[in-house]
């Protein structure tokens, strides 16, 4: 937080004071934590500092030197060559960024320790959160380990797995007959009513999503450069964009000197971002369709946020990436696939950035000495029910 400068608005580019805000005072648009880079990295060494997994890099975090982070022991997790997704894609360096095995099962563990760490900053009471389940799960475990209660708003048709998890952490759960859209909206009026600080995964709370970029720093020591292709489920697409950023700043920082081609997969069924990028428009707009997919996890219509789905489609673009669509089918294949030839069991949104290479390759996206990464983002377990249909 000491490097912090302020609260950046993607659309007006005004800058924010960095308190507890979810829009641009000027124009309402989605935020960016922006730091002092300039003297942050005058110090190079500041990029580590003694903390573990993602709090090695606390540095580039927005939370204080004297706050002690409320952590599970997330990050660090396994990247590993895979010679199945070799096959798929056709590379010889394919990996597999293994998400699946953070404290609660998925990537979200990454931004929930920086928000309750960051809520503990700004002494916060209670904590909410909208969720298609694995944001629940992760706010309900590192809410407990911070002594904040928690209330999560999700879908009816959440997998049971993530209901029963967020239930033994102790949060306290309201299920929505409708889609995450639309929970999306009860948390939101609910948060501003009642001052709950409101940690929902889309780009509302700027500096939950901090946590997300530690996957870069990650994905850059483990790999040793820049990775060619970084594949990743998206819903809102918070993960891509704040990844694409940790790779941003490794440049300013002058760890590095390119940036990765960043491809964002959706399920067919449920994909305003890939609809916006196939038909070249500038602008991404609601899914109104039966948005139906075995993928819940990144099962978001976007309907009355769409500007969020705006600003992972200009990431995309401007990395020179991809978005791409994939159906039911490829998803229960592919899920099985890795489980047996790779012993990697992940839930049907996240065995989505393997199945993406088989069209990827399709499309001549990829040659035969570039390097992809599969970032598989939340295990198969919290979700059984996906494979018995
Ligand atoms: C949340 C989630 C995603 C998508 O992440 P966003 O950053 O919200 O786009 C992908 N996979 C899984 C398993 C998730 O839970
Ligand atoms: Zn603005």
């Amino acid at each position: 937080m000491q490097y912090v400068k302020g609260l950046r608005c993607v659309k007006c580019n005004y800058l924010n004071e960095p308190s507890i805000l979810y829009q641009c005072i000027k124009c309402s648009s989605s935020l960016d934590v922006e730091y002092y880079y300039e003297e942050l990295f005058e110090n190079v060494q500041s990029f580590h500092s003694s903390g573990n997994g993602i709090w090695k890099y606390r540095n580039l975090l927005p939370v204080k030197n004297d706050i002690e982070p409320v952590t599970l022991g997330e990050g660090n997790t396994p990247f590993l060559k895979s010679s199945s997704l070799g096959k798929i894609s056709g590379v010889d360096q394919a990996y597999l960024k293994v998400e699946s095995v953070n404290p609660t099962l998925s990537f979200k563990d990454r931004p929930l320790s920086v928000a309750l760490t960051v809520s503990k900053q700004f002494g916060i009471e209670k904590v909410t959160t909208a969720s298609t389940g694995n944001t629940g799960v992760a706010a309900a475990a590192y809410s407990a380990r911070a002594g904040t209660p928690c209330k999560i708003y999700v879908p009816k048709r959440t997998p049971k797995e993530k209901l029963r998890m967020m239930e033994i952490y102790g949060a306290e759960i309201q299920l929505i007959d409708g889609n995450f859209s639309d929970a999306y909206k009860i948390a939101g009026e609910a948060a501003i009513e009642n001052n709950w600080f409101n940690l929902t995964s889309t780009f509302l709370n700027p500096y939950a999503i901090e946590g997300d970029k530690t996957l870069a720093y990650e994905l850059y020591e483990q790999y040793g450069e820049v990775p060619d292709w970084i594949i990743i489920p998206i819903g809102a697409g918070p993960l891509l964009v704040s990844c694409y950023k940790g790779f941003k700043e490794l440049m300013c920082a002058g760890k590095v000197d390119k940036l990765p081609k960043m491809a964002g997969v959706q399920a067919e069924n449920c994909s305003p971002i890939v609809r916006a990028f196939d038909f070249q428009i500038s602008e991404v707009e609601p899914w109104f369709e039966n948005g139906k997919t075995i993928a819940s996890g990144i099962a978001d219509p976007l309907t009355s946020y769409p500007n969020d789905g705006t600003r992972t489609l200009h990431t995309i673009r401007e990395s020179g990436g991809v978005a791409i669509a994939v159906n039911e089918e490829k998803i229960k294949y592919y899920q099985m696939l890795l489980s047996k030839e790779e012993g990697i069991f992940v839930e049907p949104a996240s065995i989505t950035a393997v199945a993406a290479m088989e069209s990827m390759k399709d499309r001549d996206l990829l040659e035969k000495q570039q390097s992809v990464v599969s970032v598989v983002t939340g295990h198969g377990v919290k979700d059984l029910d996906a494979i018995s249909s």
